[in-house]
């Protein structure tokens, strides 16, 4: 990144950088700031995650800190270790360094099970055997204080030693829980005597079997920042209503650092299902091809797509950080990788659709090589070499027989040029039996060689074509929107799809034509097929079946459309 580039990212524009160049003026953060990332292992990262990523890291990169990716892995049920390798993959692809600051919040149970006890002995906190439905009906409603429970006097000591008994896995699920001791009146329901801890006879993916009993979102992840050193814990709005049992935990306890929690709003895109439980739905109902099918809003399913990680970085830097709840166009996200794309893709011709020219005054086997340029925004990427011989393949759509004025590419008593190539006319149109087109015969002009015109002679159209006898066979996928609706989250997926997906979301080219360089595309490595778009080999292509995802079209064909197809 050049300096000025990296200048122009780095200016203060949202209020979370405010808000630290404060804290940092004040003195109050001698030794920079630390932030973290803290996903839970339940299921792989999405976009919105980027967000988080991005802010967090790049707070702690601009402001010369450090960031931690903390797995917040206190739900034994929902946990797996592949979720968390997938992640930890994921936010290194997505360009960041977490160097050896990998932690875990089951690696602090310890700490947390001995505050627990802390708590209990300062009077703060109780054993309590209501039951979840009890606790419900004691608890109230925001406009009427909930009721104590019948246990909230139980003697310091008989807590301790039913905690310790939890913990030793003397009980059943339910029958007991540890409960903050604040009140039953405050307007925030999260502060009536919050739930700490709960028996849960669940195996960790970490900690086995170890624990009977595990602690709450709310216990775990203030205390986690404070073990941690976190000097700013950003969290997406909806925690907004945890911020003073969060503050209140770090008040009680005798905690190593004294951090706090500050809100911004989520990423929400329209016609894109984001929520990691959606997510998963569509995956086990296996509506889509895993968690990294390129349809998916996931970090994988972007990456096996062709989304580079510097447009992601750079959709959610334009995004920007806000307070309130709002909805980005997909389409930013597009223009956001076409304009990387643009930059770095190398050029290649791809015939998708493809119709047979033969060359009638081309030597019937002879063949020669032409120089292409890779990429007209980068000349530093040189040229190929493409073969040219007397049987070639062209787009379907260049070719009309009886085309209205505006179509400018190929008819019969035509010419148009060739990219790279000659200029051609159509001298003949083959039909079969059903009155298809199957086969355009036509001359070139031998004088026209590179697709320059010999005499001055203009021709209106220039289109991509490949060589019949050196191209390629490739199957290749073409995606659109998952979801046909804008707003799919209202449409409560969680409980069912119904017209949520989009049943056009791809569509598949089983034998497209391609230049014979495409056989060396990597994984991941991006070009742009003349005129089609930007595609890259998926991670099934092999050299028996070439496989090519496209990643996006070179225009936002639905903005053009009027927002529909
Ligand atoms: P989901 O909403 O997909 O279920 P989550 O919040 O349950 O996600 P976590 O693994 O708990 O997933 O989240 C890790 C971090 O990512 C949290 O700090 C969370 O606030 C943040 N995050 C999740 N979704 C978004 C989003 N759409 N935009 C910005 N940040 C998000
Ligand atoms: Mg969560």
């Amino acid at each position: 990144m050049s300096e000025s580039v990296e200048k122009e990212e780095r200016k203060p524009r949202h209020f979370i950088q405010q808000m630290i160049h404060r804290d940092l003026d004040e003195g109050k953060y001698g030794s920079g700031i630390v932030t973290r990332f803290p996903p839970e292992p339940n299921g792989y990262l999405h976009i919105g995650h980027a967000k988080s990523i991005c802010l967090n890291f790049g707070l702690a990169q601009e402001f010369g800190g450090i960031c931690n990716l903390r797995f917040d892995d206190t739900n034994p049920l929902a946990e797996e270790d592949h979720y968390r390798i997938a992640i930890e993959k994921d936010v290194k692809w997505l360009g960041f360094d977490v160097e050896d600051r990998t932690y875990f919040s089951s690696d602090y149970f310890d700490q947390l099970y001995l505050w627990a006890i802390e708590l209990i002995k300062l009077d703060k906190a109780f054993i309590c055997e209501l039951s979840f439905e009890e606790m419900a009906e004691y608890r109230g409603n925001p406009k009427e204080p909930g009721k104590f429970s019948p246990s909230r006097n139980r003697p310091i000591e008989e807590s301790v030693d039913i905690f310790e008994r939890m913990q030793a896995g003397e009980f059943k699920e339910g029958t007991y829980t540890l409960r903050a001791k604040i009140g039953m009146t405050s307007s925030n329901m999260h502060m009536r005597d919050p739930i700490l801890y709960r028996i849960q006879n669940a195996a960790h993916y970490r900690t086995g079997d170890k624990w009977k009993i595990y602690p709450m979102y709310d216990f775990t992840h203030c205390l986690s920042d404070a073990i941690e050193g976190i000097t700013h814990s950003l969290c997406t709005l909806e925690f907004e209503v945890h911020r003073p049992i969060y503050k209140w935990l770090i008040d009680q306890l005798p905690t190593p650092s004294t951090p706090y929690q500050r809100e911004f709003a989520k990423l929400n895109i329209n016609y894109t299902l984001l929520g990691k439980r959606v997510l998963k739905k569509l995956v086990d109902e296996q509506l889509v091809d895993g968690w990294d099918d390129p349809r998916m809003p996931t970090l994988s399913g972007m990456k096996r797509r062709g989304y580079t990680p510097t447009s992601i970085r750079n959709f959610c830097d334009r995004v920007g950080v806000a307070k309130r709840d709002n909805v980005i166009d997909l389409s930013l996200l597009e223009f956001s990788i076409r304009e990387d794309l643009n930059k770095i893709a190398d050029r290649r011709m791809a015939v998708l659709n493809p119709l047979k020219v033969v060359i009638t005054n081309y030597d019937e086997n002879g063949e020669e090589l032409l120089d292409a340029v890779n990429n007209p925004e980068d000349e530093t990427r040189g040229s190929r070499q493409i073969p040219f011989s007397n049987t070639l393949y062209i787009e379907k759509e260049d070719f009309m027989e009886d085309p209205p004025r505006k179509f400018f590419r190929l008819g019969p008593d035509r010419e148009v040029r060739l990219r790279y190539a000659f200029f051609i006319t159509c001298n003949e149109v083959i039909k079969d039996d059903s009155g298809e087109v199957v086969e355009l015969r036509c001359t070139y002009d031998p004088l026209s060689k590179g697709g320059k015109s010999p005499d001055g002679r203009k021709v209106k159209g220039t289109m991509h074509w490949v060589s019949a006898k050196h191209c390629v066979d490739a199957e290749v996928r073409l995606y659109d929107r998952l979801c046909q609706v804008e707003d799919p989250a209202s449409e409560k997926p969680e409980e069912g799809f119904g017209d949520v997906l989009n049943p056009d979301s791809l569509k598949v080219i089983k034998a497209a034509k391609l230049e014979p360089s495409l056989v060396e595309a990597k994984e991941e490595e991006p070009f742009q097929f003349e005129r089609m778009g930007y595609f890259c080999a998926d991670r099934d292509s092999s050299d028996d079946k070439l496989i090519f995802n496209r990643t996006v079209g070179l225009r936002d064909s639905w903005a053009k459309m009027g927002g529909k197809k």
